[in-house]
């Protein structure tokens, strides 16, 4: 039970806003956690408003501190975030400048993937909130174009989109299919229990480890991944939850029975080296 290996798949660290790379890696180890897979903060988390490089290489920096000073190991996930995109329009970018802008900093991502200094890109997607067709469209775009660099990259892609259910899902598979890329490189990131391949298409969903969503998860299977999605901002310390949830959770369901010891391997290493082609060193 000491040895467990336990990965968030989705946590922010913000030294800004919050508590910063260090901190909330040795809280998260505290409560048992071992890997932390973690995507970029937007541009305008920092003090001064950066560039989609800046961005990422604060992540990657972010991501070394903790490798270093921890005994948790980190990965970083880089992109630009739909909201991005949103913002440069709102802020009057014509629609043409703002998507070019948008695959720039993709296309950024990936050189650091392949570089060896990011895990995946991502999160990348489209926004759960209104906005225009013309944008929409666009958004779409960017998300075929983020799957075809991960396809290149041979990497992982984070969604960050609304809140999907099977339909959706659907659509993504059929993105997926488009591009090229293995569906299951795709993961929809605050996903709720959608495990069986008839509900996912494919897609590997992130599930977002609330006690429900995990429990009705597990009922259907292990094929799924856990995250947080824990931003580190002390202005919203109730937005998501903490940053021990992961660990706590996975090791509470443990003790009722409920996951058996090769369900959590399954779930914390085996799912995690599958779809990040990655080889975890534990
Ligand atoms: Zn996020």
């Amino acid at each position: 039970m000491e040895n467990l290996p336990i990965t968030d798949n989705h946590i922010h660290v913000d030294p800004v806003n919050g508590e910063g790379p260090v901190e909330v890696a040795r809280k998260f180890h505290r409560a048992g956690g071992t890997v932390m897979i973690i995507p970029n903060k937007p541009t305008w988390t920092l003090n001064e408003k950066c560039t989609f490089q800046e961005a990422m290489e604060q992540v990657i920096k972010y991501v070394e501190e903790i490798n270093n000073n921890t005994e948790v190991k980190a990965y970083a996930v880089v992109g630009a975030h739909p909201a991005e995109l949103s913002r440069l329009v709102r802020e009057g970018t014509e629609l043409e400048k703002a998507e070019e802008l948008m695959r720039e900093a993709l296309k950024g991502a990936q050189k650091l993937v392949l570089e060896g200094e990011a895990l995946a890109i991502g999160e990348i997607g489209r926004p759960h909130y209104e906005i225009s067709p013309e944008e929409m469209e666009i958004h779409h775009r960017l998300m075929i174009y983020a799957m075809e660099l991960a396809r290149e990259a041979d990497c992982a892609v984070q969604l960050h989109t609304e809140s999907s259910g099977e339909e959706q899902f659907r659509e993504f598979a059929e993105m997926a299919s488009k591009t090229g890329i293995k569906k299951q490189r795709v993961i929809k990131h605050f996903s709720g229990p959608y495990v069986l391949e008839e509900e996912n298409h494919g897609i590997t969903a992130s599930l977002i480890a609330t006690k429900k969503v995990i429990t009705a998860g597990l009922k259907k299977g292990t094929n799924f991944l856990m995250e947080t999605d824990y931003l580190d901002m002390k202005s919203r310390p109730g937005a998501v939850l903490g940053p021990k949830t992961v660990p706590r959770r996975t090791r509470g369901l443990l003790q009722n029975r409920i996951l058996s010891e090769e369900d959590v391997h399954k779930i914390h290493v085996d799912n995690v080296e599958r779809v990040y082609g990655v080889k975890l060193d534990l």
